[in-house]
């Protein structure tokens, strides 16, 4: 008989791939969100749509034991939707009402072993305002003080899962996720990430004219490939680990030079016109001397590798709306 996977969040950007992964090996999947993918036809042998915040939903879909169960489920966005403010009250009792629900689904279910996506949004912000050494050691996250709502739920999620593995044996698993970007996620109205962002507005652009890039574009980033990720992810609720840990990407870049990397890519020449937007922290990367350590694995795909691939598809996206 296949093995079975529960992907929640299956019509978000990383489950969708989740699922195609998951899939490819052969899985019975489950998927479950509130809306179908906007970007592709899911390949879950079952899907729900379905709200995780109501109790008798999550209920109905954790019926059984699954062999694996991945929660990504959560109000996110980039930083124009989480930095802003405006989402505050919403992203923390969205995001913490699914987690409480899953995690105790889950264990009245008796599923040991629960993914969850955590962020680097929770580590603090005064050790990211220097943006040519920031620490996102694990171990730097307390005491805490993220910058974001979005990190402070995260960081009482994480507590939450592991809590339960305290109190009640199970073996759920945490990654703090950095900066994934890839092909058919958001790339337009307002949930976008930097990377999606980038590739829209050099993809709208004609050459010799320029594209606006929020603040003075000097506040670095890692930007993770989705494939990358989905590798760190399996591996990790596989293996033994029971602290979190970082994944995502060691090669730092400006956000300068993002829009350099992708404008070359294109092949166009651009200006950069820098305008006032919603920042977040000044520098942050990803630190894998601990992954490397627990799982013998790190990411290692170079940036370029994988925003090729991002601007292909975005660059579609584009011109399919123009047409
Ligand atoms: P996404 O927004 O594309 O996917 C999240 C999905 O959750 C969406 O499809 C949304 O509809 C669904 N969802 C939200 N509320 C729901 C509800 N009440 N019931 C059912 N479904 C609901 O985001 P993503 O980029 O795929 O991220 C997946 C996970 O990884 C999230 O937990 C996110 O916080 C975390 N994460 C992502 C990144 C990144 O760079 N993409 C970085 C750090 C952490």
């Amino acid at each position: 008989m296949s093995k079975s996977a529960l992907v929640l969040g299956a019509g978000g950007f990383i489950g969708g791939h989740l699922v195609a992964r998951l899939k490819r090996e052969g899985f019975w999947v489950r998927g479950v969100d509130l809306k179908f993918h906007e970007h592709r036809e899911t390949e879950a042998d079952d899907y729900v749509v379905g709200d995780l915040r109501d109790q008798d939903i999550v209920r109905d879909v954790i019926d059984r034991r699954f062999d694996e169960v991945y929660q990504l489920a959560a109000d996110m966005g980039g930083a124009g939707y989480i930095f802003t403010g405006e989402h505050d009250a919403d992203i923390m009792h969205n995001s913490a009402t699914i987690n409480l629900n899953v995690a105790n689904a889950a264990l009245k279910r008796n599923i040991k072993n629960v993914f969850y996506s955590s962020s680097a949004c929770m580590y603090p912000a005064h050790n990211q305002e220097d943006p040519d050494n920031p620490n996102c050691a694990e171990d730097s996250a307390y005491p805490a003080a993220p910058d974001s709502e979005y990190g402070w739920e995260k960081l009482f999620s994480e507590r939450l899962f592991f809590a339960y593995n305290r109190n009640y044996g199970t073996k759920n698993r945490v990654a703090r996720y950095h900066n994934i970007f890839g092909p058919m996620g958001a790339w337009t109205g307002g949930k976008e990430k930097a990377p999606a962002a980038v590739c829209r507005k050099v993809a709208q652009a004609r050459s010799g004219t320029s594209i606006e890039i929020w603040g003075d574009g000097l506040q670095t980033r890692s930007f993770l490939y989705v494939d990358e990720c989905l590798e760190g992810t399996t591996r990790l609720l596989r293996s033994d680990c029971e602290i979190p840990v970082n994944i995502g990407s060691e090669e730092m870049v400006t956000i300068n030079q993002l829009a350099h990397m992708v404008s070359d890519i294109a092949g166009k020449t651009l200006a950069l016109e820098h305008i006032p937007g919603p920042l977040g922290v000044r520098g942050r990367n990803s630190d894998n001397r601990l992954i490397r350590e627990k799982l013998g694995w790190a990411p290692n795909q170079p940036l370029v590798k994988g925003l090729e691939k991002t601007y292909a598809w975005i660059e579609q996206q584009v011109h399919r709306n123009a047409a």
